[in-house]
């Protein structure tokens, strides 16, 4: 696979960001075709989230998908206009680590992570482990992910035993390199508890990722080191299940994450931020309505019940700034200020990512965006 490099490294420009007020300043940038009907655009929407003191730290997503690649620099402009400060770009095959790196190059608030998926463990080549080593020798402040085991639709095509052997052989190397380790699970808890057991535990940390599994587990996998990230896919189980759950996490080991371009959130279309699953743009990127830059709101006419994500076409993609909408909703089943929860959310994941050469303890007084491409 081909992945696209749609701007020229000569383009970049750099603007400061006032890191204690979390806001861009002085942007000569001109405004993405995105923004929030609720909040009205996107610089009122920052100005709310950044007037309320919150900053987030989206702790897994993948700005390096093909689907979403040409759209980064917009997307992370808005997202970090909205308080989204930093980002775990998680490469998930051989193929997308170099357009991992690239970022990592390219934006101060990407946070590298390099590993081999579930699903793409049947083409790995015979040389996969040795290139993913050096990976980490030429990119040191990179942490690991995303790795994992998948017993669901897709994952139970791919060999469960290689599986397992692919998953150890990366626990293995986070442990040696005393990094964070982002972990997909689906339908194959028990194992994952079984082997964490046997190669824990993480004092690094195991972040794991849209976590959906039992309550129960909760204690256990807690013991060994994990954290436990929400994403929009929270929205597909039963509230009262999830708010059990969620109510046996230890707080210092809360994190938030969007999983852009996938895990959409069941939110109300006005707090949403979308992108057209064929990701053509920026025209395509809408939002509940940009009146601002003329592009009409297919929807207006849909009751306000109804304008929810469910109202899009199926495979839309998701947005890193919807990490707002997982905040609101985690922060309703935990009965907790969204202020609060943001606060400790950020807190664990700069904790969790502040290990030796990281760039999150990097003293940055500007970010670095290439030019959009628009
Ligand atoms: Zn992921």
């Amino acid at each position: 696979m081909r992945l696209p490099f749609p701007f020229p490294l000569a383009t970049l420009i750099r603007f400061p960001v006032d890191l204690k007020n979390h806001s861009v300043l002085n942007s000569s940038i001109s405004h993405p075709n995105i923004a929030c009907k609720y909040y009205r655009n996107w610089k009122e929407f920052g100005k709310i989230c950044c007037g309320k003191g919150m900053k987030l730290f989206d702790s897994h997503c993948h700005l390096q998908d093909p689907r979403i690649y040409h759209l980064a620099p917009q997307i992370i402009r808005t997202a970090l206009d909205s308080g989204v400060l930093h980002f775990a770009v998680n490469g998930v095959s051989e193929e997308d680590w170099t357009m991992v790196k690239q970022m990592d190059e390219q934006y101060h608030c990407i946070v590298p992570c390099f590993g081999l998926h579930p699903w793409y463990v049947a083409e790995r080549s015979p040389n996969w482990l040795n290139s993913l080593r050096n990976f980490f020798e030429t990119t040191p402040w990179a942490a690991v992910g995303e790795i994992g085991l998948d017993k669901g639709l897709r994952g139970k095509e791919i060999n469960f035993t290689d599986q397992v052997q692919v998953f150890h052989q990366q626990l293995e190397l986070a442990k040696w390199l005393q990094r964070p380790v982002s972990v997909h699970c689906v339908r194959a808890f028990g194992d994952l508890l079984e082997i964490l057991q046997s190669a824990g535990p993480f004092p690094a940390g195991v972040i794991l990722h849209s976590y959906l599994g039992s309550a129960e587990m909760v204690p256990e996998l807690a013991k060994l080191g994990a954290y436990f990230s929400f994403s929009g896919y929270l929205m597909s189980i039963k509230p009262q299940k999830a708010k059990r759950m969620l109510k046996l996490v230890p707080t210092e080991r809360i994190l938030l994450e969007s999983d852009a371009p996938d895990a959409l959130p069941k939110s109300n279309l006005d707090s949403l931020f979308w992108i057209h699953r064929d990701g053509s743009g920026p025209q395509e990127l809408l939002s509940g309505g940009n009146l601002a830059s003329g592009v009409v709101d297919p929807f207006h006419s849909l009751p306000h019940a109804s304008r929810d994500a469910s109202a899009l076409p199926k495979g839309t993609l998701n947005h890193p700034a919807n990490i707002h909408s997982v905040l609101t909703y985690v922060a309703s089943l935990l009965e907790m200020q969204e202020e609060d929860l943001a606060e400790i959310s950020y807190r664990n994941a700069v904790a969790l990512f502040s290990y030796d050469g990281s760039k999150v303890l990097r003293k940055e007084t500007e970010t670095m965006i290439p030019e959009a491409t628009a």
